[in-house]
């Protein structure tokens, strides 16, 4: 990029009223067959065009054609039973029902390939596209083939780097690897989860990063953060591992967070997408707390590897909030951006 402090969004924004239901997660379609493909495309349209006005240097799809940023990628995976459910602790944090992996999973298929194409033909913008992370598609999932967290996290990065390197060609710019399970299973990040990450990004020459964060603002992980204490040290297990790895971009999650702002100093020579934008709340930044945020963080960060964030994805959000952070996103780093 070019150009210095670029803003970008972590991922999802909320859909219309039309296409699904508002303010919801896993929230049902509300149109069927050519008329939901016709619709998820108007959708993108509108999400790039709210993205491009609030003056968002790197767009991305709103994940707009998708209904859960995990979900919806394995569904298009073989090897996994949507049918055979079984209820598991998600990040040990809360119950779900999830598919059941009955089988070698592989990748027989594209995904997101034609949705990315149909997003590139709209844009001469950057575009960033997310796929969920090995370590955090394991999490969701009951494993009744492999037994093995490990193994299984290790096919699922074959099938993204297949998915990734389509994306490359299909012309994104960013891949981002969404790993909110990276905040919570140290000890495997450490072991294997950004081995396999990086297996992931394999021979891939657009640019790669992981969102870490503390999850959308839902209750069961406000409820979660309460129990985490008055400092999140979290980043401070996986950063230096992260430090070392081929990624090339970290997000993380900073406005109003309990992070220590000084771990970001462990990333030192990454690129790191700030999360300038707290998604667990109704309340508009104005753009000089967002600015504020950023002056906090150019301590640790390179002001040419800064990347101006939202913390998470905002599709719990309604639209007009949405809309409102995404300005003051904008507004904040151009405040920051004539101090440079
Ligand atoms: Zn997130």
């Amino acid at each position: 990029m070019s150009k210095r402090l670029p803003t970008s969004t972590a991922g999802s924004l909320p859909k219309p009223s039309w296409l699904a239901e508002p303010e919801t997660l896993w929230s049902p379609w509300k149109l069927n067959d050519e008329a939901l493909i016709e619709g998820k495309q108007d959708a993108l349209r509108v999400s790039l065009q709210e993205q491009q006005q609030a003056g968002i240097d790197i767009v991305s799809d709103g994940e707009q054609t998708r209904q859960h940023f995990v979900t919806t990628f394995i569904e298009h995976l073989s090897g996994v039973d949507f049918e055979k459910r079984k209820t598991v602790r998600i990040r040990n944090r809360y119950d779900a029902s999830v598919p059941t992996v009955v089988g070698a999973v592989s990748r027989h298929k594209p995904v997101f390939v034609e949705d990315a194409k149909f997003l590139r033909r709209q844009t001469d913008k950057p575009i960033k596209w997310a796929l969920p992370g090995p370590m955090t598609m394991i999490d969701t999932l009951y494993d009744d083939h492999y037994k093995s967290r490990e193994k299984l996290a290790w096919e699922f990065a074959k099938a993204l780097n297949q998915e990734a390197k389509e994306l490359e060609a299909a012309g994104v710019d960013i891949i981002q690897f969404d790993e909110p399970a990276f905040n919570v299973f140290f000890d495997e990040v450490n072991d294997w989860g950004i081995a396999a990450l990086e297996r992931a990004i394999e021979g891939l020459k657009c640019e790669t990063a992981v969102h870490i964060c503390y999850g959308y603002g839902i209750k069961a992980n406000t409820d979660w953060k309460k129990t985490l204490g008055s400092e999140w040290r979290q980043y401070e297990e996986v950063f230096p591992r992260l430090q070392k790895s081929n990624i090339n971009i970290v997000s993380l999650e900073c406005q109003n967070s309990h992070v220590p702002i000084e771990l970001i100093e462990l990333l030192r020579g990454k690129k790191v997408m700030l999360g300038a934008i707290d998604v667990a709340t109704n309340t508009i930044e104005t753009p000089e707390e967002v600015a504020a945020t950023l002056r906090k963080a150019l301590q640790f960060v390179d002001a040419d590897k800064l990347y101006p964030c939202t913390n998470c994805g905002m599709a719990p959000l309604s639209r007009s909030v949405a809309r409102g952070k995404l300005s003051a996103l904008s507004a904040g780093a151009e405040i920051v951006r004539k101090e440079l």
